[in-house]
């Protein structure tokens, strides 16, 4: 079993999240994505965001076709403030012998050393990270301890400068979205009047 952990905020999930999940599946071969929403991102504290139950239905749409794609809510469940270590022990002891691996974005990666017990992460996950153009993935891998670094496994993928907030900023500034995420998450955001309000 080769379970991947793929978490965000997810606000709302995006082409970007998902070509890279499936570049990742391809290039680790991995049996399993588990897109997970974190609760209250440690690096977001203040910031507003939609309800989890909206950020969680909008990854269930986005997914649902996708046989390998799985959507937690391990932490919306967990509550409080979503550590990324916290979540994979929690994947270790659910899965003993599995190998864990963890997606990001360069651009996450960049941050990597300020997160909870870093290293922890790395013992027990390869961190599949998706090279992105507009991000330098050299200067974020040099400053990284080499224990770090030696579990890093770049992604190459298809470049796409989709990003959340500008999505958000697109609604709200009433131009359309239509090709940056998929169409029942449009739909979903135009139902539920998301994103509307500053
Ligand atoms: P925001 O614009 O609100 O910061 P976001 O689009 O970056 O949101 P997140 O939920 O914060 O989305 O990102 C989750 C993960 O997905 C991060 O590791 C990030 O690097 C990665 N990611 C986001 N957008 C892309 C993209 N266009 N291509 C590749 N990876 C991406």
């Amino acid at each position: 079993m080769r379970i991947a952990l793929f978490g965000g905020t997810f606000d709302p999930v995006h082409y970007g999240h998902l070509r890279l999940a499936e570049e990742a599946r391809e290039a680790a071969q991995l049996t399993r994505v588990l897109f997970m929403p974190a609760h209250i991102s440690p690096f977001r504290l203040g910031e507003y965001h939609s309800a989890p139950h909206h950020r969680l239905q909008m990854l269930l749409l986005a997914t649902r076709d996708n046989p390998h794609f799985e959507v937690s809510d391990h932490e919306l469940q967990r509550g409080g403030i979503s550590y990324t270590v916290d979540t994979v022990r929690y994947l270790r002891a659910q899965h003993p012998n599995a190998e864990l691996y963890l997606i990001m974005g360069a651009d996450t990666l960049a941050g990597f050393q300020r997160w909870r017990q870093p290293e922890v992460i790395a013992q027990e996950c390869t961190l599949l990270v998706g090279v992105r153009p507009e991000y330098d993935l050299n200067a974020a891998l040099d400053s990284l301890p080499a224990a770090i670094r030696a579990r890093v496994h770049p992604v190459p993928m298809t470049p796409l400068g989709i990003s959340a907030s500008a999505i958000r900023d697109q609604i709200r500034a009433g131009h359309s979205i239509r090709y940056l995420t998929p169409p029942d998450v449009i739909e979903y955001i135009i139902r539920n009047r998301l994103y509307v309000e500053p």
